[in-house]
């Protein structure tokens, strides 16, 4: 078993500890490096030393305690130990403005805790990554995902600032959002920045949507969904992906995706990804519905022979839904 290429070159800034990658949040994998993490500076050595239990189970071919149940392991192609971030995650912030039935970060929609993570108050990030710049620790062409709570959420001159730090080091912006809220910030990057932007509106109608989100956006979503992707339209650089989480036995039917794919024709939008709500795909001894094989096989037409769309799998439910293909 060779080393975690995110082990090894990604650091994720959340909020209570620093992690190597995102798998705690969708299979609960043991991955944290630092603990009781609320924007103290990096202290490498301290980093180093705690990822070296890990690295060194790696490389001595031992399964280290995160990789159990790990969705995301890459196998890393660059070896050496040296820190420098290929990928750079900022999730100091926990406060979203739609309320998705499977969101990570919710514990199934516990209400209690969704208020808990609206109203806490984030760490301050700005000495953090000036930190990391300063340290040389940013290598060229990293991704620089601004991952959550939701971006058109932070202060205006907050995501500003993250935006244009990103540029200055000539990293690719990787951003996800709900879609609710329109960023003026979003759309400036979107006609001139090497960037990939992911809305998940899940869903083609909104009795649908309603059900996954929990709010009432379906309309003001599409619309600015339609919005970014005009402004995107003469930037080769830009992609703006839509995704379809596929949820059994609420959205995995045939009438529901036809009505999404119209909605995704109707504002021009040419990238799909589909994904599979996480919390079923780790539950043990699941059955697998008929309306889920049905609704993947359509999608896996569609991404075969589709000159419309361009339709992608999202790492995590890739080998699984895959798998289900007639
Ligand atoms: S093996 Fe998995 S859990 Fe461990 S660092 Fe890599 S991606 Fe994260
Ligand atoms: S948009 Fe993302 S952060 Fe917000 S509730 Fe949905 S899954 Fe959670």
């Amino acid at each position: 078993m060779k080393c975690c290429r995110l082990l090894l070159h990604q650091i994720v800034l959340s909020y209570g500890a620093i992690h190597p990658c995102c798998s705690h949040t969708i299979s609960k994998t043991n991955s944290q490096l630092m603990v009781n993490y609320y924007g103290q500076l990096l202290d490498i050595d301290k980093y180093v030393a705690n990822r070296k239990v890990q690295v060194d189970a790696f490389n001595e071919g031992r399964i280290p305690d995160c990789f159990i149940n790990c969705p995301l392991y890459e196998i890393s192609n660059n070896s050496s130990d040296k820190v420098c971030f290929e990928i750079i995650n900022v999730s100091n912030r926990t406060n979203c403005n739609c309320n998705c039935i499977y969101c990570d970060l919710r514990d199934k929609g516990d209400q209690s805790k969704k208020e808990e993570l609206n109203k806490r108050k984030p760490y301050d990030i700005h000495p953090v990554l000036i930190d990391i710049q300063n340290k040389n620790l940013i290598s060229n062409n990293c991704a620089f995902f601004v991952g959550g709570g939701e971006i058109s959420e932070y202060p205006p001159e907050e995501i500003e600032w993250l935006l244009l730090f990103a540029l200055e080091n000539n990293c690719r912006l990787e951003l996800m959002s709900s879609g609710i809220k329109y960023s003026q910030a979003i759309e400036k990057v979107l006609t001139i920045a090497d960037i990939n932007l992911k809305i998940s509106p899940d869903a083609g109608t909104k009795q649908t949507y309603e059900k996954i989100k929990r709010v009432k956006a379906f309309n003001i979503v599409w619309e600015n969904l339609k919005k970014y992707i005009k402004s995107a339209k003469n930037n080769s650089k830009a992609v703006i992906e839509i995704k379809y989480v596929l949820i059994p036995g609420i959205n995995d039917n045939i009438d529901e995706i036809n009505a999404f794919l119209s909605k995704c024709k109707s504002i021009n939008a040419k990238n799909i990804v589909i994904d599979v709500e996480h919390y079923w795909l780790y539950e043990e001894n699941k059955k697998i519905p008929d309306s889920l094989i049905k609704a993947v096989t359509y999608f896996e037409d569609l991404r075969i022979n589709s000159k419309e769309f361009n339709v992608n799998y999202i790492q995590v439910g890739k080998e699984f839904l895959k798998g289900l293909i007639k």
